[in-house]
């Protein structure tokens, strides 16, 4: 890594899929070249869950989130939860994640996506963990079921971070005032990004993070191609065109952001 170069932390990364089978290794290589040097992992079921977990190395700045993605939710097998507990206390692992609701695909039903997202987040909270949360045309109903849990909670908050944050800035303070931060990936980056770059300019810096979802979702110059953490420089460089800032003032803030996010922290002014 070149000295100055800005550290950056890529908060959902898939590195377990099998598009990166064939070059994990140079992979990695080139995401430490880039500056990433802390990645977070997400699962999607019970056996990418175990894998993230197999590639968390916190000396090397991997780490892990374990769940059931909505698309999964049919498939996930009545014991889930004892499996799931038991990943998430394994070494590494610092999420709950990647859960949700997908209305997009709609691959389960949808009272069984809600059903599981909420036992997730239930979990998460016994655990304190933080969750990843996935909303995919689902809004009203996300927000709804995060809402429960808050008020189970007691404290009105879940802590996490809405991944690819795809929704408008009006709505934004509402989930940051659920303790929710905000992740933003490579749409920030499209010609047609509008919406993105409104939220990217008026949400409170404290509130966001950087992530790539890799292999999806390919920032601008990549578009349609395999997305990998090393591209997160051109996520970083596009939020900090938004808000008039450097991109070492964007890495600064956005890696402290995704510690406080793990470590317990808020964003909210107490
Ligand atoms: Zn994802």
């Amino acid at each position: 890594v070149e000295p100055g170069t800005p550290v950056l932390f890529d908060t959902h990364a898939h590195l377990t899929h099998a598009d990166f089978a064939g070059d994990l290794p140079e992979v990695l290589a080139r995401a430490r070249a880039a500056g990433v040097r802390y990645i977070l992992n997400a699962g999607w079921d019970l056996a990418s869950s175990a894998e993230a977990v197999a590639l968390a190395d916190p000396a090397r700045g991997r780490y892990a989130a374990v769940g059931i993605h909505p698309h999964e939710a049919a498939r996930a097998p009545a014991d889930w939860r004892e499996r799931l507990e038991e990943l998430a206390g394994r070494p590494g692992v610092v999420a709950l994640g990647e859960i949700g609701l997908d209305y997009h695909y709609d691959f389960s039903p949808r009272p069984l996506q809600q059903r599981l997202f909420a036992a997730q987040l239930a979990l998460a909270g016994e655990l304190e963990l933080p969750v990843l949360v996935h909303d995919r045309e689902a809004h009203a109903d996300t927000l709804a079921v995060l809402r429960r849990e808050a008020d189970r909670r007691g404290g009105g908050r879940v802590r996490g971070v809405m991944h690819c944050y795809s929704g408008s800035r009006e709505r934004a303070p509402e989930l940051l005032g659920l303790g929710l931060w905000l992740g933003l990936g490579g749409p920030l980056t499209f010609a047609n990004a509008r919406r993105a770059v409104e939220v990217a300019s008026a949400a409170p810096l404290a509130a966001l993070l950087l992530e790539t979802d890799c292999p999806y979702l390919a920032p601008g110059p990549y578009r349609g191609r395999r997305n990998e953490p090393a591209y997160l420089v051109r996520v970083a460089e596009a939020l900090a065109a938004a808000r008039g800032l450097t991109v070492a003032e964007v890495a600064e803030a956005t890696t402290a952001n995704a510690w406080r996010m793990l470590g317990g922290m808020t964003h909210l002014a107490e």
